[in-house]
């Protein structure tokens, strides 16, 4: 089941000197409840297309869906409704609320969601019952993340978009909150987008896109991840 398509999907940024065609028509399919991850070289295109799948930004040409509604059809309006309704966002920074424990930032979302799971429920996924009532400073990097990624699955969307989510912590850590995302994505069936440098999740994921100026160098698909349980 198609979730986003995009069809010769263009990003320019035109400096003036120079135009960079930082996607360079790319045609792509992602799918329900799949973990995705997106790699290759550093200004390959891989925040700017997770950022137009989100809804944070206009493609210069080409289309992009996400179901039946055209995202490049929307304005900044439609977009907002749009990331509001069905996106959960996770970044390198965390974000949260310092003044607000950890089930309060949690809230900030369910409370305005229309069909929220409760905050403690969202972070009992995130593997952090015993921290409900913690402030941010009393976590961890790896746990403040984890509250993020609480508060990005509460609402439950429908896609799960992740910008270095590990970029700020060790390498175990790292896989940690890797192992996390994975967890959601098994528990939840939510397609899950991740860019990240950290080897590990290529085990995790059921398919790896590989970005290289701008286009799609490959795409590998993990057989034994797809295969039915
Ligand atoms: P990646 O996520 O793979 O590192 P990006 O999508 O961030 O790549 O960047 C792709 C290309 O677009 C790079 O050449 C980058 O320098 C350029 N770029 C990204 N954002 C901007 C911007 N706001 N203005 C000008 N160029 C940009
Ligand atoms: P405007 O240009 O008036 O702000 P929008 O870009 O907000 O219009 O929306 C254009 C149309 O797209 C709307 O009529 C609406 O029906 C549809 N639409 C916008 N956002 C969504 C969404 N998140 N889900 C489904 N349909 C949407």
């Amino acid at each position: 089941e198609t979730v986003f398509r995009t069809k010769d999907l263009t990003k320019v940024y035109d400096t003036g000197e120079v135009k960079v065609f930082a996607l360079a028509g790319v045609d792509l399919e992602l799918y329900a409840g799949e973990l995705t991850v997106l790699l290759g070289p550093s200004g390959s295109g891989k925040s700017t297309l997770l950022n137009i799948l989100g809804g944070l930004d206009h493609a210069t040409e080409g289309r992009v869906w996400f179901r039946d509604l055209e995202l490049t059809g929307l304005r900044d309006r439609g977009l907002t409704r749009f990331r509001r309704d069905h996106v959960g966002f996770v970044f390198q920074f965390y974000n949260l609320v310092p003044s607000l424990t950890a089930r309060e930032n949690v809230q900030l979302v369910t409370d305005v969601a229309r069909n929220p799971m409760p905050a403690a429920e969202a972070l009992d996924l995130v593997g952090l019952s015993h921290r409900l009532d913690h402030f941010p400073a009393e976590l961890s990097g790896g746990e403040q993340q984890r509250v993020a990624i609480a508060r990005a699955v509460a609402k439950r969307p429908e896609v799960l978009l992740c910008d270095e989510p590990t970029g700020a912590l060790d390498s175990k850590t790292g896989i940690q909150v890797l192992e996390v995302l994975r967890q959601v994505n098994d528990d939840l069936g939510t397609l899950t987008v991740v860019i990240t440098h950290n080897a590990e999740i290529r085990k995790m994921a059921h398919r790896v896109i590989w970005f290289q100026d701008g286009s799609i160098n490959h795409v590998d698909v993990n057989s034994e991840r797809l295969a039915p349980a």
